[in-house]
This record gives C-alpha cells, sequence and structure tokens, in this order.
C-alpha cells in the first residue's frame, strides 16, 4: 500500500480507536440472561477457573469487561416433576450465591442499580440472581416474596411451557395472555420490586404484563421477528409496547434465534440431539466425563447449522434502536442456555468488545453505546425500586 493511503487508513481508524479506549476504561456492561449457575450445581463448574467449554467464567468475564450478570435460575417443567420444582430452584441459587462467596474478592451479589454502579466502580463484577418462570414460585405470592428476600431481582412470567399466570409463547394457549392471577402476580411484582421479565410469554401476555405493570418491564432474551421470523422472537409491535412502558428489551445471542435458516436446521435436528444426549446421560450415570460426551454431541449438531456472527446479532440490536430508541436496548446473552449454539465473534464472555467495537462502526453515540451495553438495565432497575418505594 502506497504511504499516504497508509496516512489517509490510520487518521481514519484512531479517533474510533481513541474512542474505544475511552469507552472501555468505565464501560458498564451488563448481560441480562446468563444461565451458568446449574452447572456449579450439577458439574463443579468453578467461577474461579478459566474453562475451554461453556461461556462464562472470571478469567473470561475479565477479558471481555463484562461486570454485571443477571443469572437465571431455572429448572426446566419437562426436565423434574412439579415437587421437584421449588427445591431444584433453591439449590441453584444457593449453588450462585455460594460460588459468588468463594471468589468474594473479585465478585459480589448485587441486588440494587446502586449495588451494582458501586461493585463496578470498585473494579469487580456484580452477580444477580433470577427466576425463569412463574412455575418456580408454587403458585404462592409467598414464595415470590421470600424469593425478592433471597435476592431475586426479576422473574420470566413463564418458560416453555404456559402455567397458572401466562401463556407461554411456546406452550398450549389457556389464559389468552395473562391469567387474572397472572395480573394480581405483576402488582404484586410491583409491589416489592421484583421486575416482570416478559421473554418466553406469548405476545398477548406481554402486552397484558405492560398493561399490568407500574413499573417497566424487560424482555431479558429476546430477540426480533421482523429479522428473524421465528417463534421465540418479539414482533415490533410487542417491542414498541414495552418500550412504551420504558421497558428494555435485551437481544439473545442464540445463532438460531438470530437466524431463521439456522433455526430451521437447529428444530429438525434437535429430536434426534437429545435422544443422543440421553442415551449418552443414561449410558454413564456417574462417569465425570459425560457431559464432555454431551458437549460434543451438541458441538456436531451446531456444526449443522448456517454460520451466524456477532454483526447480525448488532442488526437485531440496531433494528430495536431504530425503532424505539437506544434507551430501549439491551443485551440478555442466554449463554450457557443455548447448548453452545452461539455466533462467531460473540463466542463466550470475552467477545462483549467485539459488540462494543462494531456499535462505533455503526455510528452510535458513546452515550447510546453506555445505554445498550448496561446503562438501560441499570435504570429499569432502579425505576422497579422507585415504585416498590411508593406508597
Ligand atoms: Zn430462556
Amino acid at each position: 500500500m502506497r504511504p499516504f493511503l497508509l496516512l489517509l487508513l490510520a487518521a481514519c481508524l484512531l479517533p474510533a480507536q481513541d474512542r474505544y479506549a475511552r469507552l472501555m476504561r468505565d464501560l458498564l456492561i451488563f448481560d441480562a440472561h446468563i444461565d451458568t449457575p446449574r452447572y456449579f450445581l450439577d458439574e463443579g463448574y468453578k467461577l474461579a477457573d478459566e474453562h475451554r467449554y461453556y461461556e462464562l467464567d472470571l478469567p473470561r468475564m475479565k477479558k471481555g469487561h463484562l461486570g454485571a450478570v443477571f443469572f437465571g435460575i431455572y429448572a426446566q417443567p419437562q426436565d423434574y416433576p412439579p415437587q421437584l420444582w421449588l427445591p431444584r430452584a433453591l439449590e441453584v441459587l444457593d449453588a450462585l450465591q455460594r460460588e459468588v462467596a468463594a471468589n468474594r474478592n473479585r465478585m459480589e451479589f448485587a441486588v440494587t442499580a446502586a449495588d451494582v454502579e458501586r461493585i463496578h466502580a470498585s473494579g469487580r463484577r456484580a452477580a444477580l440472581a433470577s427466576l425463569e418462570g412463574g412455575h418456580l414460585i408454587a403458585d404462592s405470592f409467598g414464595v415470590l416474596r421470600q424469593f425478592h428476600k433471597l435476592g431475586v431481582r426479576y422473574m420470566t412470567l413463564a418458560h416453555f411451557a404456559t402455567n397458572a399466570f401466562a401463556d407461554s409463547m411456546t406452550g398450549d394457549t389457556v389464559h389468552n395472555g395473562l391469567s387474572p392471577r397472572g395480573r394480581e402476580l405483576v402488582r404484586e411484582m410491583n409491589r416489592i420490586g421484583m421486575i416482570a421479565d416478559v421473554s418466553h410469554i406469548s405476545d398477548k401476555a406481554v402486552l397484558d404484563t405492560v398493561a399490568a405493570s407500574r413499573a417497566p418491564v424487560i424482555a431479558s432474551h429476546s430477540s426480533v421477528k421482523a429479522i428473524a421470523p421465528i417463534v421465540r422472537n418479539m414482533p415490533d409491535e410487542v417491542i414498541r409496547a414495552i418500550a412504551a412502558k420504558g421497558g428494555v428489551i435485551c437481544i439473545n445471542f442464540h445463532a438460531g434465534y438470530l437466524d431463521e435458516a439456522a433455526y430451521n436446521v437447529y428444530i429438525a435436528n434437535r429430536p434426534a440431539r437429545d435422544r443422543e444426549i440421553k442415551e449418552v446421560l443414561a449410558q454413564h450415570p456417574n462417569d465425570p466425563a459425560r457431559w464432555e460426551r454431551v458437549r460434543a454431541i451438541q458441538k456436531k449438531y451446531f456444526a449443522k447449522m448456517p454460520k451466524t456472527d456477532h454483526r447480525l446479532l448488532l442488526r437485531h440490536v440496531d433494528h430495536v434502536a431504530k425503532l424505539v430508541g437506544a434507551g430501549h436496548v439491551g443485551l440478555g446473552s442466554d449463554f450457557d442456555g443455548v447448548s453452545g449454539m452461539v455466533p462467531t465473534g460473540m463466542e463466550d464472555v470475552s467477545q462483549y468488545p467485539n459488540l462494543v467495537k462494531g456499535l462505533i462502526e455503526m455510528g452510535y453515540s458513546d452515550a447510546d453505546i453506555r445505554k445498550i451495553m448496561g446503562l438501560n438495565l441499570v435504570r429499569v432497575m432502579r425505576a422497579a425500586e422507585e415504585v416498590a418505594a411508593r406508597p
């Protein structure tokens, strides 16, 4: 390349690099949904160690400048009998809190927006807890209140199946949205300062939740239907309703949710994949290496899917920002909940800087990048706290 072209290139690149370096000095990156805690419990996975599998640990959080995470606590209705949903949720929450306590020099459990800001300013990482699915509270508001006391700060109203409170977007239509009990639940969540999460619930249930709620709601891990028209994604009218109430849509990184062609391959192969996994687990019930075998099966099926990358993920972010403003979009990777189906350039938590660089390239201002990468979520936490503090 000729010298003057090199100089021109350097002149174009330097300001972007300066901006990037300045932003990264104190940027809060806050992910609304990561599912690692069950690995602490089931596989002895340790936050402190750097791994070559799964998507989150402390060394990789540091590399990726990930400052705060809402960890998902869940027991899938299809994997556990109903009497084990609540004890399983408590055990997973306990495992999360024990892991965080074991790394207290690097991480702290947070329950308020102010906690997140203070912990981030101290150079450590904030861990927060969320419950994925109203079935986990045994239909009891008393149990909900106790989970709040244990530090849980949002609850997804339903998971993959419809429950007493809400229709799931992948379950039966029983209530035509939220049930009367579901509306009561949302009011009780507002009263105690628990954010209502509308990922997984039907479009009508989202609209009902937004109407019932006195506080902003979040979609903790949902992508955009206008880009990938699949059942788990959100249509524009629902995104508009969430934003109009002051809420945030946190984009899910699942490769199959970012791209319809990838989704179709994933769904076509899922029964065979799940059958193979079940067989391996049944054949090796006490073998510590059985999870490695499971990951190899997941990898084999993931390789059949068309490739997606972090630029496609940023198109989902950009769609929401253009539709309703950068004040209403965030990140909800669903890392460690997507069976390894992650986009290229965003394979684990060490890769968030690629999103920051991408947003700079796309012309986003520093203020908007700060909102998208984390501050929108802090704002919604604070709004939920303010609603709860009102008489
Ligand atoms: Zn989920």
